[in-house]
């Protein structure tokens, strides 16, 4: 970029980050030396084989987990010396999820679940409905607002959870493997919307095998035995 790097500062910003896994048996290296950021409005493919600290890193940059060491500025907090309120308040404000297995809470409905990131947030009742409705029919799935997530297919599940971590408009999505229980054609649908989604100026982080939608991002990340190569 022939622009002033200083102008924006990057959303996410790892320096030498590392985690260690402590059990009783062993201690794994799941990351080691990482240092990566990710622009405003940039969108971040990552790859590697299975076990080599995929999940690991989007659960750090996620703020569901922590780095043993090395340090992380989100959209520039230091991470490390926030309190737990604070930590939350910011996942909320800036970060949208999408997990490989939906996650969707199973005993509140479609439109509540999609609902649930205005409510820690705050927002009134009627604002939130209407806004997680105006999501359910930008994902396809409106008539199925007052349904269960069981009632719906693995699909329409994952369309929810789309419409769930989009609702608050966060300046960056996490999706980890978002397709990897999805037939091909929802498995394009899904991916369809959160590209729509960053043409809109946000920035993503996805996690995936998939080579052909490795096409659809900004840069590759490639992870081996927690490192970044290349
Ligand atoms: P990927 O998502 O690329 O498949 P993960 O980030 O899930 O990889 O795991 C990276 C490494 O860390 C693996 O060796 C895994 O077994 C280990 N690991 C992940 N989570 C834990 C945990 N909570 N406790 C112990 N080891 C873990
Ligand atoms: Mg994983």
């Amino acid at each position: 970029m022939a622009e002033d790097a200083t102008a924006t500062q990057p959303l996410v910003a790892l320096a030498d980050v590392g985690k260690v896994f402590v059990t009783e048996r062993m201690e794994t290296q799941a990351l080691a030396d990482i240092s990566l950021g990710i622009a405003p409005g940039e969108y971040l493919h990552v790859d590697g084989p299975s076990g080599c600290g995929k999940s690991t890193l989007l659960s750090i940059i996620g703020l569901m987990d922590d780095a043993t060491s090395g340090s992380y500025a989100l959209d520039g907090a230091k991470v490390a010396a926030l309190s737990l309120t604070a930590r939350a308040r910011l996942r909320n404000r800036v970060l949208g999820f999408v997990f490989q297995a939906f996650n969707l809470i199973s005993d509140i409905t479609i439109v509540e679940n999609v609902e649930l990131p205005l409510r820690y947030r705050g927002v009134g009742k009627p604002e939130r409905r209407e806004r997680a409705m105006a999501l359910l029919e930008r994902v396809g799935i409106a008539p199925r607002a007052a349904h269960f997530p069981a009632q719906l297919s693995g699909g329409q599940q994952q369309r929810a959870a789309v419409a769930r971590a989009l609702v608050g408009e966060p300046a960056l999505v996490l999706a980890d493997e978002p397709t990897g229980n999805l037939d091909a054609e929802s498995g394009r649908a899904v991916m369809e919307l959160l590209a729509e989604y960053h043409a809109g100026g946000a920035a993503i982080c996805l996690v995936s095998h998939d080579p052909s939608y490795a096409a659809m991002a900004d840069r590759t990340a490639r992870l081996r035995d927690g490192r970044l190569i290349d």
